[in-house]
């Protein structure tokens, strides 16, 4: 199946560009009416009010953002929502008759990882990020210093939860780790998915597997924002959106934490959201309603947000008597020295989330609070270097190339590379390094003879330090990768036989994604019953390309012209996914090539209509092309390796088949004389030949033997042709008068016409 998803996500993108935004909010207020578990949602009526004030926390608006864009998330967090309710609703119920009960029966300590991507990620330290664990620890733990300032009238709410939290001891791939990472980088945060600070070709951090840890993203935010994190129960979400970010100015306690966010209370906050928490005053973004809830039964309704430093106790229209509204619970917006509780509905909603949310639950029995344990002789195979399936080569030597990770404890000193090519017997390597625990090398094995094929290679690492692997299971890494061998032209293939790539021809693509190179296709043909398809349609990879290459083809010096013809057919998916056909040729075995042909999009298609289904070419949408390389090649190279290049748009399949690579060699007289007409004697076509083409011819005749003409056409500059044919075969045998009329001369020749 084609994954749309990127596509949509831009379609929809555009369209809410061009959607009055007003009209939307009014649509999505509507829907979250009539839903009673919704996020309803305004645009940023505080910031945009006061926009020197730092906006405390935009998960509302980046929830609101998201649901815009992806309108079938919200109805699938909509029914999670009403799921999750009833849990969260029957539990409390159950904890009426049973107040000592406890949503989680054990504490369940969170592994936590922190990516710092700043310009200067140094300037949080580790003990600032300590300094926040503390506080969530505290906060989540209901231990925090502070919690003596929880008014008399609000103590017996107070909750007391069981999660904790742990700054991850082990990397995703199991190694020691100190649950931090730095990145030096001036990305900043845009909140929303695809966010790029959550994304290493972004300038940010990918995310760690969001089912192991809790991935928090320190670094610069826009607009005065101190934090966001999506809630749970969005199917659609991308795993590397899953998380918080925090402004590195409010986290943690100490360092770059600045009043008055320097009290940890943004992480706390945040990861409230994580766990399913919303606003105390309801969901939607501080606007004034008391119909708006926050679904927890022991928080006192509350119209809006809380700024500041607020006096206990403030009432408000919602709740207008004392002990009023709760300012200083951590999920409203008030100052981090204001916050001072969770309640003990928030608590039993945010340990419900963590047990029963499909996108949380794993978190609960991940392994990366526990430090690894090394063995002494671990070596992993990480990549193959060389050969490798980027590129193609022709018959030679190759060294094979392995990257290495040393996991063990111990430095490594020796290792053996075994290599085999096609499941042979390996060709053996020992070398002596000197790599210490935990850092990688690539190494070079002894030089194997690769002849023409496609072929795969294994190698795999033995005798780690002269002893057995401990961990045998990681030391393999395999590749495919083709090499050309040798043709005369002409070169024609259709693709008929079941060996593909042909004997002697190569396939390869430049992404990490084997999968992506040319396949031979049996539901598709010019001629015969199959051609050759590069998939567009089921793989993203915007860029990328992939390669059919011939053999290497002998190509006479003296040849006049080099041609390459084939049949190609092609669809567009739309106007914005576009595909490329591109042809080169390289002299020097595939090292460097000349591009000599190039269409995309709709110069490429053949199927007139967009086609969003994967394309299969009808019988008439096969279309005759031709690259004339003689310019290129004439005279100068004897030989030449020809590759059709697949660029890759996300659009839809582009086939090509019936392939003929060719030379002409012109006739000697045609070359002396400047002028040919051939054949003579003729059973009846005859062509006249002119080369170069000549610009001074201004008419062709033929006449009879007795005088009688039969055949004329007039040319002026511009029209001459350089190739005319003449059908005579309709005409009785004998001789026949041709004659070349020029601006500066005439010739006359005798042609034999016989049956
Ligand atoms: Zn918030």
């Amino acid at each position: 199946m084609r994954k749309a998803f990127f596509l949509s996500a831009l379609a929809i993108h555009l369209e809410n560009v061009l959607l009055n935004f007003s009209f939307v909010n009014a649509i999505f207020s509507l829907r979250f009416i009539a839903i009673s578990l919704c996020f309803c949602i305004a645009s940023n009526v505080f910031a945009q009010n006061q926009p020197s004030r730092p906006v405390r926390c935009v998960t509302g608006s980046v929830m609101e953002k998201y649901f815009q864009k992806y309108p079938r998330d919200k109805v699938a967090f909509d029914q999670s929502q009403q799921a999750f309710q009833q849990k969260y609703e029957a539990f409390r119920r159950a904890k009426k008759d049973n107040p000592a009960q406890q949503r989680l029966n054990a504490i369940v300590t969170i592994p936590v990882v922190v990516h710092i991507v700043m310009d200067d990620p140094s300037l949080v330290t580790d003990e600032q990020v300590q300094s926040q664990l503390d506080v969530l620890n505290a906060d989540y733990a209901g231990e925090n210093a502070d919690s003596v300032k929880i008014p008399a009238a609000f103590k017996s709410l107070f909750g007391k939860g069981n999660i904790r939290f742990c700054l991850a001891q082990r990397s995703p791939s199991n190694e020691p780790s100190s649950g931090i990472t730095r990145k030096t980088s001036s990305t900043i945060s845009i909140p929303g998915d695809s966010d790029p600070v959550k994304y290493t070709t972004m300038g940010g951090v990918d995310a760690w597997d969001v089912n192991r840890y809790l991935n928090i993203w320190v670094c610069k935010m826009g607009d005065n924002d101190l934090g966001y994190s999506f809630m749970p129960g969005l199917p659609g979400l991308s795993a590397s959106d899953v998380g918080l970010v925090t402004a590195y100015h409010a986290f943690g306690t100490i360092g770059s934490a600045a009043a008055p966010f320097n009290k940890g209370r943004t992480a706390t906050h945040e990861i409230g959201h994580f766990f399913n928490l919303s606003h105390t005053w309801g969901s939607n973004e501080c606007q004034a309603s008391c119909a708006d809830s926050d679904f927890v039964d022991d928080t006192p309704n509350q119209n809006t947000c809380t700024y500041g430093t607020p006096s206990y106790p403030l009432t408000d229209a919602c709740t207008g008597t004392a002990p009023g509204i709760m300012f200083m619970n951590f999920m409203d917006y008030t100052d981090d020295a204001a916050m001072c509780l969770f309640t003990a509905g928030q608590a039993d909603r945010m340990e419900t989330a963590l047990s029963t949310f499909s996108d949380r639950m794993q978190l609960m029995s991940s392994n990366g609070c526990v430090p690894p344990v090394l063995y002494n002789n671990d070596v992993k195979a990480l990549a193959v270097v060389s050969p490798s399936n980027a590129g193609i080569r022709c018959a030679a030597n190759i060294i094979p190339r392995l990257t290495i990770r040393n996991v063990g404890a111990s430095p490594l000193t020796s290792i053996r590379l075994n290599v085999a090519i096609d499941g042979g017997e390996p060709v053996v390597t020992n070398l002596n390094l000197n790599l210490p625990s935990l850092q990688e090398t690539t190494l070079p094995g002894n030089a194997i003879a690769a002849t023409a094929g496609y072929h795969s290679v294994k190698i795999y690492t033995t005798l780690p330090n002269g002893a057995a692997d401990q961990q045998p299971f990681n030391d393999t890494a395999t590749m495919v990768f083709s090499v050309v061998g040798n043709a005369n032209e002409p070169l024609v293939h259709g693709f008929e036989s079941t060996v593909f790539p042909p004997q002697g021809w190569g396939i390869a693509n430049n992404s990490d994604v084997i999968e992506y190179n040319p396949v031979r296709a049996t539901n598709a043909a010019r001629s015969g019953t199959a051609s050759v398809k590069f998939d567009n349609y089921n793989y993203q990879l915007f860029g990328k390309s992939t390669m059919l290459v011939t053999p290497q083809l002998a190509i006479p010096l003296t040849a006049d012209s080099v041609k390459i013809a084939f049949w190609r057919a092609a669809a567009q998916y739309s106007s914005i996914n576009s595909d490329t056909l591109e042809i080169l040729f390289s002299s020097d075995c595939g090292q460097t090539f000349t591009s000599v042909y190039k269409k995309g999009g709709a110069d490429l298609k053949t199927r007139p209509d967009f086609t969003t289904a994967e394309y299969i070419p009808t019988a008439d949408e096969w279309v005759a092309d031709t690259a004339d390389i003689t310019a290129f090649v004439k005279g100068r190279y004897d030989n030449i390796i020809v590759q059709f290049r697949n660029i890759n748009g996300y659009g839809n399949n582009v086939y090509i088949d019936d392939i003929n690579i060719y030379t002409r060699s012109l006739s000697q007289h045609l070359k002396e004389k400047g002028y040919l007409i051939a054949p003579n004697p003729t059973t009846g076509l005859l062509t006249i030949q002119h080369y170069p083409a000549s610009s001074s011819l201004r008419g062709v005749a033929v006449y009879s033997s007795t005088g009688q003409l039969i055949w004329k056409a007039q040319y002026t500059a511009s029209t001459a042709l350089n190739y005319i044919p003449i059908n005579l075969s309709h005409m009785a045998s004998g001789i026949y008068i041709v004659q070349l009329l020029y601006t500066d001369k005439t010739i006359t020749q005798k042609v034999l016409k016989m049956n």
